[in-house]
């Protein structure tokens, strides 16, 4: 039996945590979960939105499924931490997110989003079968910034050897373990010459080193051209954290949009699924989110762990509500709620 720590989260976290729970055990997993609050409810009842109590489940389990929190925009909000991290240092550290101070605490140093087209969901191309590899630990997401005077704003963008080594290291083993060949750098190295320049190198170099695969690159803004014009043309994407993630959302709109897209943080020792989408407060509450995303974040979650038959009896389950589109949620045509979306895929697993 494995143990999953489940964070609900934010927003519609709950909502589609608790689909993606329902799914999982519907389909005979082997699977328990031990659910911890982070985010606003953590706040409010532990006074901290990312309580001890998240990082001793994971320390456990190693492995987590977890949905969306909130994150103001703008102003100093900061996640604050103190315990020792992934490689034993202590001490009280702060970050832009919860999302972020999860993947920096963990360890989590790799972010893996695939996206393809599924069947009977309108969007304009039809044959998109694309994985994003993210660096999830560097780049302007370190939240250095500051005020240099009032009118004046400075962040700080780092980017390492050993960080861009070990991101494309991952890569590359996880396209040898699905099978795929081609890994396209997304780089900014023209004017960043120094970061971007020693990402894109330091890529280049463990390419060479593998001759198996096929490494190229684009400038990242041609890339995106590119992405909205072919993106059948694509296999797999390795970018720096700031432009994977917009790089990734990019993605998610041609197959579908948010409430398709899965998502997944790995660290050497453990992982963390999650969906692309966030907290989507204008529709949190009123089972209207489409469960797909987190739920298809939770057959990435079973394949990790081995369990492989569920896995793919849920996507067969999940694909054959697709296609008779009855019970899909609003954002893909339909009418139905979280609940019967949810309701109609377990029906499909008895
Ligand atoms: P968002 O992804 O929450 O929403 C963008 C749009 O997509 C909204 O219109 C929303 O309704 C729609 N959408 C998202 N998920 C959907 C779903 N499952 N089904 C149907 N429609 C869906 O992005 P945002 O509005 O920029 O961010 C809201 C909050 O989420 C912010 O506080 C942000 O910091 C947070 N966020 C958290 C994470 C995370 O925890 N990993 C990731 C992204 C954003």
């Amino acid at each position: 039996m494995h143990r999953i720590t489940l964070i609900p989260g934010d927003g519609i976290g709950p909502e589609v945590t608790r689909a993606a729970r329902e799914v999982v055990l519907a389909a005979g997993a082997a699977v328990e979960f031990e659910e911890v609050i982070a985010g606003q409810r953590a706040e409010k009842e532990l006074g901290t939105p990312l309580p001890r109590s998240v990082f001793d489940s994971i320390d456990r389990t190693k492995i987590a499924l977890k949905g969306p929190t909130q994150t103001p925009f703008g102003g100093d909000y900061r996640v604050a931490i103190e315990r020792a991290d992934a490689t034993g240092r202590a001490g009280k550290r702060t970050y832009p997110s919860i999302a972020i101070a999860l993947r920096r605490e963990l360890g989590l140093f790799a972010s893996v989003r695939p996206v393809k087209t599924y069947p009977a969901i309108a969007s304009r191309f039809d044959k998109v079968d694309l994985v994003i590899f993210r660096e999830n630990s560097e780049d302007l997401y370190v939240g250095i910034e500051r005020m240099v005077d009032e009118g004046t704003a400075e962040a700080i963008k780092i980017i390492t050897k050993r960080g861009t080594e070990r991101v494309t290291r991952f890569a590359l083993d996880y396209m040898r373990r699905v099978g795929r060949r081609r890994l396209t750098i997304g780089h900014k190295a023209n004017v960043l010459k120094m970061t971007d320049g020693l990402f894109l190198k330091t890529a280049q170099d463990i390419g060479k080193s593998r001759p198996e695969f096929t490494v190229d690159q684009r400038v990242v803004d041609a890339l995106c051209m590119e992405l909205v014009m072919h993106p059948e043309a694509f296999d797999c994407l390795l970018l720096p954290n700031l432009y994977g993630d917009i790089v990734s959302d990019l993605a998610a709109g041609l197959v579908g949009g948010l409430g398709v897209a899965p998502g997944a943080n790995f660290g050497a020792d453990c992982a963390m699924f999650e969906a692309v989408h966030g907290t989507a407060p204008d529709i949190a509450g009123k089972d209207i989110a489409n469960p797909m995303a987190m739920i298809l974040s939770a057959v990435m979650l079973l394949r990790y762990i081995g369990e492989a038959p569920a896995a793919d009896r849920i996507e067969a389950a999940l694909t054959a509500v697709l296609r008779e589109g009855r019970a899909v949620t609003r954002d893909l045509g339909g009418e139905a709620g979280t609940r019967a979306m949810t309701a109609a895929i377990v029906e499909k697993l008895k």
